[in-house]
Order: structure tokens, then C-alpha cells, then sequence
């Protein structure tokens, strides 16, 4: 007699990933605060793509009590009551070959797991084709999520590769096949952020900030620009009379001393769009210790991302605790630069134990991570200051601005007739005969401009009253 012998009926098999931007979707965004059912928004208020990492973390947090990562050992997700039902998986599971997925699960798969992106990333480099594979991977909003799969993957690779040269003590097929992977990396790295700055030249001539306004070739003009830059606090406050006279607000002519002090400034202004709430205003008052500690804890893992970090007004903290955490761990790295993970020179290594290799190789990882974060910052950076520089140009205040400036620099001209004529009798032998500045390039300019700074220096010390010398 036949019996049927075939298992139970099991649910249908579900995709390796449950985790759909529909779903996400379903809750605001703690990074731009776009509404539920809405899509992210970028700095420049403009509809992504892409979702925002903050929110995918705040949907799994709301729904489950999960977070989007592999749990730690007795970490708080191991806490959490491991569910695993269908339709719910809220940690990854491996897939061997992601790029095979149908593409909305594929785009999905690669926006909310880093891991499974930069097996894609590195699949896509190494030669693997797919329709549409190459510009899902580095469309507009993913460009900059894809270097950073690249820059890791590539880390990874050279350390891989590195380990087995010291565990096996000479070159074998795998270690050739890691460097080919890694030469096939590096390359596609290389190409992405060649396009990543080809479409910020893109987007900002599109916006018309670039390309900048040609020096002046007017010799008054140029004295007085000189002069405001030489008697800079002076100018600083005619030009806040000047433009709150114009009817405009205190912000609009603050003076910026710091990059940072950019981004505060167009806050402050509205020009871009980061509010500071929820995490990020925790971390904003964080003390430099707890601040380091979680830039530490941000580089040692890769699964999940601190999103708060990159608030615009955390960036260039961010910034400074990345470059002295780098240049602590090189040394300890056996990288003699701190800027790049340099070759290891494992032929001259002698390590004791595969545990001393081990520890070594974690040091270099936790190295390539800081500068892998290095790179984030940098575009994360790029981005916000692109983003400031569009708003400046196109707001209507701009005009006003630039009015009271100029308004402000005849009225210290006017002040200061000595020094005034001081420098254009220094500008007299670059005149054309039409009286037109003739200084061609940049480098003239400079050299014109170090001789006219120094002069006035000059004057100002032959004016003021004798100091006390110093013996
Ligand atoms: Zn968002």
C-alpha cells in the first residue's frame, strides 16, 4: 500500500527578509520627521529613495521591541523574546546570492542590512550582471550608502587576505582570490566616489552656485574687500547695522568662524532641514567622554548604524573624535599611516599564537571601521554644506545681504581713508591703462594680497603706541 511519507504541510516559504519599506513607511521618521506614510526627506526637503536608517530602528522598536541587528550575546537585544514566526523575522537571515532576489525585495534587502549590501556591492564589482543591478546599487540616494559597503568590503577583503598570509605563512589560491576580489573592489570604490563628486559639481552648477562669481578685476573694489578682511571685526559689526537696517534678521550676517558654525547658522536660519530632537539632542549633550564612546561603539559594528551621529549638527564632533581615534589606533594597527589602512609587512611578523593574530586583526578591522566611518562623515559633511551653499544662493535675502556687505565696506573705506589709499597705491602697478586690475590668476591675486596685508600690519604697528619689550 503507497503511504503518503511526505512531511507535515509547512508554510509556504517566506523571503529571507521580512522587513519591507511599506512597513517602515508606516511610522514617522525620527531623522527628518517625515510623517507616517510618507517617504524621507533630504536636507534639501527633497522626497529619498531610500528610508532613513533611525526609522526602519523606530519601526522594529515600535512593532516588536527589536532592533534591526544580529543579536549580541547578553547584549540588550538578546533580551528581547526571539520571534520568529512568518511574516516576522526581524534579523537577517544569510542569503548566499542577495542579487538573485526580485528586484523590490533586492532594494529592500540592501537598504535595511549593511551586510547583505556590501555582498552585493562586492558581487557587482567582481563581475556579476543583472539588469538594473548597477543602478539600483548607485542611483542618486544610494551612491553614498554603496562607497560605504565598497570601503568595508574592501577593508575586509585586504584583512582577510592578510590573516591567511600570516596564518599560512605564504601565498596560496585563496589569498590570490581575496586580493583579485579586493583589486576588483578598490577599483569600483574608486569609480563610485569619482561620481559622487561628479554630481555635486552636477548639482550645484544645476543650482547655479557653481561656477563662482569671477574675481573682481575692480581696483576699488578689491581695496576694499583687502581692507574689510584686514579690519575684519570693524566690518563685522557695520555689516550687521547695515543689515539690520535692511530689514534683515541678526542670523543672516552672523559671522561664521568654524564649518560647524556654517551648519548652526543655516539652522538657525532654516535653510536646512535637521531637526534636533529624540537621540540626537541626547547625544548633542553628550560630555566629549561619553561622546567618544559612542563614535567608539558606532565603529566597532557594522550591522547596525548610529543614526543620530549624523545629525548635521553632530558632524563635525563626529569628525574630530574619528580623527584622534584613528590616530590612537594606528600604532597598535602596524599601520604607519593614519589616514589608510597601509599594506601589513606580514612577512617580517613573527606572531606568537593564532589568538596574537587574531588580536592584531581585530585592531586593523576597528582601524579600517574609523576611517570606513571617516568617509561617511566626509560625504555626510559634503552633503550638508552643499546643501547650505543652494539655500544661500537661491534665498531672497541674498541680494540684501550682499548689499549691506558692499554698503559696509564703503563706510569703512570712508573711515579709514589712509589705509584705503595705502593699498591702492600698492594695486597702482597691476593697473591696466584702463585702470582695470590685471591679476590674471589665483596666484597673482595671493602674492598681490600677502604684500597688501603685510603693509597695512605695518602701518598699524608704526601707529600704535611702543609696547613694553620683553627681556
Ligand atoms: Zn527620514
Amino acid at each position: 500500500m503507497h503511504t503518503n511519507t511526505s512531511p507535515p504541510s509547512r508554510p509556504p516559504t517566506q523571503s529571507v527578509w521580512h522587513l519591507s519599506s511599506t512597513d517602515v513607511r508606516s511610522v514617522d521618521c525620527p531623522t527628518c520627521d517625515a510623517a507616517k506614510g510618507q517617504p524621507c526627506l533630504s536636507l534639501r526637503n527633497r522626497p529619498l529613495n531610500v528610508l532613513h536608517r533611525g526609522r526602519s530602528s523606530r519601526y522594529l522598536n515600535l512593532r516588536f521591541g527589536l532592533r534591526a541587528t544580529r543579536p549580541r550575546r547578553g547584549g540588550p537585544e538578546a533580551a528581547a523574546h526571539p520571534l520568529t514566526g512568518p511574516a516576522l523575522r526581524a534579523v537577517p537571515v544569510a542569503h548566499n546570492e542577495p542579487w538573485r532576489l526580485p528586484r523590490n525585495e533586492l532594494a529592500d534587502l540592501i537598504t535595511f542590512s549593511f551586510l547583505d549590501h556590501a555582498k552585493v556591492v562586492v558581487a557587482e564589482a567582481c563581475g556579476v550582471e543583472r539588469t538594473g543591478l548597477t543602478e539600483l546599487l548607485y542611483d542618486g540616494d544610494r551612491l553614498s550608502a554603496s562607497i560605504d559597503a565598497l570601503t568595508y568590503a574592501q577593508h575586509d577583503l585586504q584583512i582577510r587576505r592578510e590573516e591567511r598570509c600570516l596564518a599560512v605563512g605564504r601565498w596560496d589560491q585563496e589569498t590570490q582570490h581575496l586580493d583579485w576580489q579586493y583589486a576588483a573592489v578598490a577599483q569600483r570604490a574608486q569609480e563610485a566616489r569619482k561620481e559622487f563628486q561628479r554630481r555635486r559639481t552636477e548639482d550645484l552648477t544645476a543650482a547655479g552656485v557653481l561656477p563662482g562669481l569671477p574675481a573682481t578685476d575692480d581696483p576699488r573694489e578689491q581695496a576694499l574687500l583687502w581692507l574689510a578682511q584686514h579690519l575684519e571685526p570693524q566690518f563685522r559689526r557695520l555689516l550687521t547695522e547695515h543689515a539690520a537696517a535692511a530689514g534683515l534678521p541678526p542670523e543672516a550676517s552672523a559671522a561664521v568662524r568654524t564649518r560647524h558654525g556654517a551648519i548652526e547658522r543655516a539652522t538657525a536660519r532654516g535653510l536646512i532641514h535637521a531637526p534636533l530632537h529624540g537621540d540626537a539632542l541626547r547625544v548633542h549633550g553628550m560630555s566629549e567622554g561619553e561622546f567618544r564612546l559612542r563614535v567608539l561603539r558606532d565603529a566597532s559594528t557594522q550591522a547596525d548604524r548610529d543614526d543620530a551621529l549624523c545629525h548635521p549638527l553632530l558632524l563635525h564632533r563626529w569628525r574630530q573624535h574619528l580623527k584622534q581615534l584613528q590616530t590612537e589606533v594606528a600604532p597598535g594597527a602596524l599601520s604607519p599611516s593614519a589616514q589608510s589602512l597601509a599594506p601589513l609587512a606580514w612577512e617580517e611578523l613573527r606572531p606568537q599564537s593564532l589568538h596574537e593574530v587574531r588580536e592584531l586583526m581585530g585592531r586593523r578591522r576597528l582601524l579600517g571601521n574609523l576611517l570606513q566611518r571617516y568617509g561617511e562623515n566626509r560625504r555626510l559633511r559634503y552633503a550638508v554644506h552643499d546643501a547650505i551653499s543652494i539655500a544661500e544662493h537661491a534665498h531672497p535675502e541674498k541680494p540684501l545681504l550682499m548689499a549691506a556687505a558692499r554698503d559696509a565696506r564703503e563706510e569703512l573705506g570712508r573711515r579709514h581713508p589712509d589705509l584705503y589709499k595705502l593699498i591702492r597705491n600698492l594695486l597702482e602697478p597691476h593697473l591696466t591703462r584702463y585702470g582695470r586690475l590685471r591679476l590674471r590668476n589665483a596666484q597673482d591675486r595671493q602674492q598681490a594680497r600677502g604684500q597688501v596685508m603685510l603693509a597695512l600690519l605695518e602701518s598699524e604697528r608704526a601707529a600704535a603706541p611702543p609696547r613694553q619689550v620683553r627681556c
